[in-house]
C-alpha cells in the first residue's frame, strides 16, 4: 500500500503545529479513530505525545484496504501538513491535519477489549489485565513523562547537594519497618530466606559509618501489608540519609527539592514549611497528617459543656471525658437528614455518638436538651458565628480526638481543592507506642530513631512521655515523608531494643552486624525517605498511586496482567526444600 517508503520520523504526533505547515513529515502512532466524511477519510493518530488528524483522499491507492483495519492498529504514515478548513480548538494540534501521501501498516490490531480513551468507563479488573491498553491513555502516558522528569529531577538535585546515588541489596535480612516482610527462600542454605528490603534503612545507615557522609536512591521497598489508595506492595521512595547536621538543615533540602518538583507543574510552594509538634497536631486536628486546606480546627469546650445542664454531659464529664468540639462554617442550614447521617458516620467511625448544635429560623437548637439561651450564650462566649454547626463529642481525650478528627476530614471533603497545597512538618513524635496486642513497648518510627536528648531520663520511668528526634512531611493530609534522627551510640541502641522486649540473643542475631558497625566510629547522622509514588500522586492530581505505578498490584495484592502471584513447579519447591501446607 505504500506510494512511497515513510521516511524516518523526526516529529510525534502531538507536536505538529502551525510551524509546520507546508512541510512532508512522517509519524508513526496508533489509530484513535477513523471516520468517513464527504469522500474523505479522517484518521485520528494517537502517540504518546498527543492526536493529529490524517486525511486520506478518495483516490489514494490501498484506501480500501485502509477501511477495514480497526482501532489500535499501528500505522506510519507520511504526508503535507496543511492548515484545516475549521480548526478544532480542543486538541493542540487542531489548527492543522496531514494529507496522507503513504501509509503503511506496521502491526493490526485486535478489537480492543477497550480503547484507551474509554478507560474511567471501564473496571479497574479490565484495564489491569490489558494494562499496556490502558497505559495507552493520553492522560496515563502524561503521568508517567511526569514519573520520569521528576526521577530525573531528584537525581539532579541531589547529586548538585553532594549526595551519592548508592544502591543497596533486594536480597537482605528483615528490616523493622512495622509491616510484614516479602521472604525469599534460599536455594543453596535451605530453610534460610531472604527478606525483601522493606526499606533501606540498616545500609543506609551502614553508609553513614562508611564515611559517605551524604547518600540517596531511589528505590524499591517491600512491605506486605493491608493495601488501600496510597499504598502498594512494592513502592518507591527517595531515601536520604546525611551525617553531621540537623534537621533543620534536612529540611531545608527537602523543602527545597518539593519545592522544584512541584514547579514541573507549575505550582509556587512557598517555603519554609510549617511545623507542628506531633502532640498540637493531634489536639487540634485528631490526626498526625492534618489535612490543613480544612479551615476549622478542633476545640475544647469541656469547660463549658459542664454548665449546660445536660446529664449525659455531666455524666461523661464526671468519670473523665473531655468534650471536643468542631465549628463548621455556614453548616447551620444542615437538615435532621444530615445531621443524623453524621451521627451514624460518628458512630461507624467508632464512637459513641455526635452531638450537634445549631441557629435554625426559631432559634438555637440541639440533639441534647439544652437551653436555647444557654446555646446562645455559649455561641457568643466562644464567638462562633450564628450560621455555623457545632458538632460535639464526649469521650476520654485520645477517642475523642481521634474521632473529632476523622469527623473534621469527613465533612471537610468540600473545602479540599486539589490546586492547594498546604505543606506540614509534624515534629516530635513519641519514641514509642503501646502495642496492645502484644503487650509491648514497639516504634512509632523504627528503632533506630533517637530519642530526643531532654527525653532521655525519662525512658526508664515514663517511656510513653519520650520523644523522638523524628518528622513527617504531609501534603493536604497524605504523609508523603518520614524520617529521624538516629541513634549512633552503641549502649543507647541496645537499650532500645531492649525496651522493645528484643533479648540478647535476638538482638545478636538479628542485628548483631549492625551494633557491630557501631563500634567503629558511627558518625551522627540522620535522614528521610519521601514516598515517590505518593508524591507524584498529588502532582498528578490523581486518587490513587495506582495511577501513576505503571503495573501495580490489584487491593487484593495481585497482578491481574501476569497473574501472580502463582503457583510454581514442584521440582522448584524440591529445590528450596519446601512443602506446601494443604
Ligand atoms: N526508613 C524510613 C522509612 O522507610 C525512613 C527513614 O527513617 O529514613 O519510613
Amino acid at each position: 500500500m505504500a506510494e512511497k517508503k515513510v521516511l524516518k520520523r523526526e516529529f510525534f504526533c502531538g507536536e505538529i503545529r502551525e510551524q509546520h505547515i507546508g512541510h512532508v513529515v512522517s509519524v508513526y502512532g496508533w489509530v484513535n479513530t477513523m471516520r468517513e466524511l464527504g469522500g474523505l477519510t479522517f484518521i485520528d493518530l494517537r502517540d504518546r505525545e498527543g492526536l493529529l488528524q490524517i486525511v486520506i483522499n478518495e483516490t489514494f491507492s490501498g484506501l480500501e484496504t485502509l477501511k477495514h483495519i480497526g482501532k489500535e492498529t499501528v500505522l506510519a504514515v507520511s504526508g503535507r501538513v496543511v492548515e484545516r478548513a475549521k480548526a478544532n480548538l480542543d486538541l493542540p494540534s487542531g489548527r492543522v491535519e496531514v494529507i496522507a501521501e503513504s501509509i503503511e501498516i506496521l502491526a493490526i490490531s485486535e478489537v480492543p477489549p477497550f480503547v484507551p480513551e474509554n478507560r474511567s468507563h471501564v473496571s479497574e479488573e479490565l484495564r489491569f489485565k490489558y494494562r499496556y491498553i490502558d497505559l495507552r491513555n493520553l492522560a496515563m502516558q502524561q503521568n508517567f513523562k511526569l514519573r520520569s522528569k521528576v526521577n530525573l529531577l531528584a537525581r539532579n538535585f541531589l547529586d548538585k547537594e553532594g549526595f551519592l546515588d548508592i544502591e543497596t541489596p533486594m536480597l537482605t535480612n528483615a528490616t523493622p519497618e512495622g509491616a510484614r516482610d516479602y521472604l525469599v527462600p534460599s536455594r543453596i542454605y535451605k530453610g534460610k530466606m531472604f527478606a525483601l528490603p522493606q526499606s533501606p534503612q540498616q545500609f543506609k545507615q551502614l553508609l553513614m559509618v562508611a564515611g559517605f557522609e551524604r547518600y540517596f536512591q531511589i528505590t524499591r521497598c517491600f512491605r506486605d501489608e493491608d493495601l488501600r489508595a496510597d499504598r502498594q506492595p512494592e513502592f518507591t521512595q527517595i531515601d536520604i540519609e546525611m551525617s553531621f547536621a540537623e534537621h533543620d538543615e534536612l529540611f531545608a533540602i527537602i523543602e527545597q527539592l518539593v519545592r522544584e518538583i512541584f514547579a514541573l507543574r507549575g505550582h509556587h510552594v512557598v517555603l519554609p514549611f510549617r511545623r507542628l509538634p506531633y502532640r498540637e497536631a493531634m489536639e487540634k486536628y485528631g490526626s498526625d497528617k492534618p489535612d490543613l486546606r480544612i479551615p476549622y480546627q478542633i476545640r475544647d469546650f469541656s469547660a463549658e459543656a459542664g454548665t449546660w445542664n445536660s446529664d449525659l454531659l455531666n455524666g461523661a464529664l464526671a468519670s473523665g471525658a473531655k468534650v471536643k468540639g468542631l465549628v463548621i462554617p455556614d453548616a447551620a442550614s444542615f437538615s435532621r437528614k444530615q445531621l443524623d447521617e453524621i451521627n451514624e458516620t460518628g458512630k461507624k467511625l467508632g464512637g459513641k455518638g455526635v452531638i450537634w448544635m445549631k441557629k435554625s429560623d426559631d432559634g438555637f437548637k440541639a440533639s441534647l436538651k439544652i437551653a436555647a439561651e444557654t446555646i446562645a450564650a455559649f455561641y457568643n462566649k466562644r464567638e462562633i458565628d450564628s450560621g455555623a454547626l457545632v458538632l460535639l463529642v464526649a469521650d476520654s481525650e485520645a477517642p475523642a480526638l481521634s474521632l473529632a478528627g476523622k469527623l473534621r476530614e469527613f465533612l471537610g471533603k468540600k473545602f479540599q481543592e486539589k490546586n492547594k497545597l498546604e505543606f506540614l512538618w509534624v515534629t516530635d513524635f513519641p519514641l514509642f507506642f503501646y502495642n496492645e496486642e502484644e503487650k509491648r513497648l514497639d516504634s512509632n518510627h523504627h528503632p533506630f530513631t533517637a530519642p530526643s536528648p531532654e527525653d532521655i531520663p525519662l525512658l526508664d520511668s515514663q517511656p510513653l512521655a519520650v520523644k523522638a528526634i523524628a518528622y513527617d512531611l504531609v501534603l493536604n493530609g497524605v504523609e508523603i515523608g518520614g524520617g529521624s534522627k538516629r541513634i549512633h551510640d552503641i549502649a543507647m541502641q541496645k537499650k532500645v531494643f531492649q525496651m522493645l522486649n528484643l533479648v540478647d540473643k535476638e538482638i545478636e542475631e538479628k542485628f548483631g552486624f549492625f551494633l557491630n558497625a557501631l563500634k567503629f566510629g558511627a558518625p551522627p547522622h540522620l535522614g528521610i525517605a519521601l514516598g515517590f509514588d505518593r508524591l507524584l500522586m498529588l502532582l498528578t492530581g490523581e486518587d490513587s498511586i495506582r495511577e501513576i505505578i505503571a503495573f501495580p498490584k490489584t487491593t487484593s495484592s495481585l497482578c491481574l496482567l501476569t497473574g501472580s502471584p502463582a503457583a510454581v513447579s514442584q521440582r522448584q519447591l524440591d529445590e528450596l526444600g519446601i512443602a506446601i501446607k494443604k
